[in-house]
């Protein structure tokens, strides 16, 4: 098995102490580390080189999070990264043109072609109630034409009855005349492939894309394809332009480094993915399972985001504090504010609290409405230091001061000061209530 990479950054990450934002140092010795195990995951040199580039460019600088280490906010950097890398979620087949819509599926041999046409036609006829017909380009392989029909009769698809000495062009052209004629919404092409790229495959492909005009091209590849893998998608790419990849064999223990490979010399999103011989064993493409096991550290990654909650937590404890002995002032009233716009507004927070529906109404007739929050920040931080922990000092001249500083007027302050008011009133009570307080229940 792969050695974790967390096990491996154990003793480096100690001798590291530096808090406050992750130093130069700092994020080289983690990356060194990160970049053995995105080779081990068989990422390709290239992509592993830009790709750290970019982490370190992000990396430096930034700010480490309390109660976790540089080399582990390096890796939770790293995690984003690739996940941002990797691209969206749930690209499914495109299938927005006009029928019957070609499917064409390139590859090497035995990548997983043929499974991965009747997978797919299986999927889009029972889940999407499309009618598919599937046909073998393959006439290289005595047997290929043959395994297709059997998928097919397998899961009740049709496929394009073979027809002895045809070449794969026309093959491809009967496919899309058959299709159209017998009402089929989808026809996929299942191609031959070769066992390494080659001038004829490409050539092939290429004609056959120009007799039935694709509308996805699909590259089925081997998850387990190591530093050729850039090679592989970029020859494709280049030489019969794909739109997307399916990758087989993620059920495997490889680490799916050829993901990231493949995606990043060609930008084409990752359509699905191949989990099994079966005809169900297609799933859809999550990038975080993906960078989850290319870096094999799901714990390090859970473990400083649980950090970055701590620290709100943390915030709204000794804000809670505060409330329970009484003091509310203006600069508590802009952190709540902050903090409030953080949580995705009024309606988040009086989400998460029972009972709440009926505060939500009263604070919004106060004037507590979440697109004010900004507008109000702003106006707190037009105010002196002594004004903001005093707001009994905001009489009519300082108001004036204020308003013009914050581009509002004296009404918009004295609904400030009025909220502030009923708050550390409202804050009072809450935070005195029951065990603990309310306040301290809730965000503790
Ligand atoms: P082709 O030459 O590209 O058409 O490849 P095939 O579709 O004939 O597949 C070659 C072999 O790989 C077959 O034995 C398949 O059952 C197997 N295969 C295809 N996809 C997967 C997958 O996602 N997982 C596993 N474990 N095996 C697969
Ligand atoms: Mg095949």
């Amino acid at each position: 098995m792969f050695e974790n990479l967390q096990d491996r950054l154990g003793s480096i990450l100690n001798g590291l102490t530096g808090r406050g934002s992750l130093s130069e140092a700092d994020v080289s010795v983690a990356l060194r580390e990160v970049r053995r195990a995105l080779l081990e995951a068989d990422v390709a040199l290239d992509v592993v080189r830009s790709f750290t580039d970019r982490v370190r460019e992000k990396a430096v600088g930034a700010e480490i999070l309390k109660s976790i280490k540089p080399g582990q906010m390096v890796v939770k950097i790293v995690h984003d990264e690739l996940i941002e890398m990797l691209g969206g979620e749930g690209v499914g087949i495109d299938l927005h043109a006009p029928a019957p819509v070609v499917v064409m599926m390139v590859g090497l041999q035995g990548s997983g072609k043929t499974t991965t046409t009747a997978k797919i036609a299986n999927r889009l006829s029972t889940r999407e109630k499309k009618k598919v017909l599937m046909a073998s380009l393959d006439t290289r392989r005595p047997a290929a034409q043959e395994q297709l029909r059997q998928l097919g009769a397998q899961a009740s698809i049709d496929t394009l009855p073979v027809i002895a000495g045809q070449s794969p062009t026309d093959i491809a052209a009967r496919a899309v005349q058959a299709a159209r004629l017998g009402g089929h919404d989808v026809v996929i092409l299942d191609t031959a492939g070769r066992t390494h790229i080659d001038e004829p495959l490409m050539v092939e492909m290429a004609d056959i894309k120009r007799k039935s005009n694709p509308h996805e091209i699909l590259l089925v590849a081997d998850s387990l394809t190591g530093q050729d893998a850039v090679n592989l998608a970029r020859n494709f790419d280049e030489r019969v332009g794909i739109t997307g990849l399916v990758l087989t064999r993620m059920d495997g223990d490889g680490r799916g480094g050829a993901a990231l490979s493949m995606r990043a010399v060609t930008g084409k999103p990752i359509k699905l993915i191949g989990v099994g011989e079966k005809m169900s064993e297609l799933e859809e493409f999550h990038p975080r399972r993906i960078a989850d096991r290319i870096l094999g550290m799901g714990d390090i990654v859970s473990l400083v985001e649980r950090a970055a909650e701590n620290i709100d937590a943390e915030k709204a404890a000794a804000m809670a504090a505060k409330m329970a002995k009484g003091k509310f002032d203006l600069d508590d009233l802009a952190d709540q504010l902050r903090q409030m716009q953080k949580m995705g507004g009024m309606g988040g927070i009086m989400g998460m609290m029972p009972g709440m529906a009926g505060m939500k109404d009263k604070m919004a007739a106060a004037g507590l409405d979440d697109k004010l929050f900004g507008r109000q920040i702003a106006i707190i931080q037009s105010m002196t230091k002594a004004e903001r922990a005093n707001p009994d000092l905001l009489k009519h001249s300082r108001k004036k001061r204020i308003a013009a500083g914050s581009g509002t007027d004296a009404a918009a302050i004295n609904k400030l000061l009025k909220m502030h008011r009923q708050m550390a009133d409202m804050m009072k009570m809450m935070g005195g209530k029951g065990k603990g307080g309310l306040m301290k229940q809730m965000m503790g």
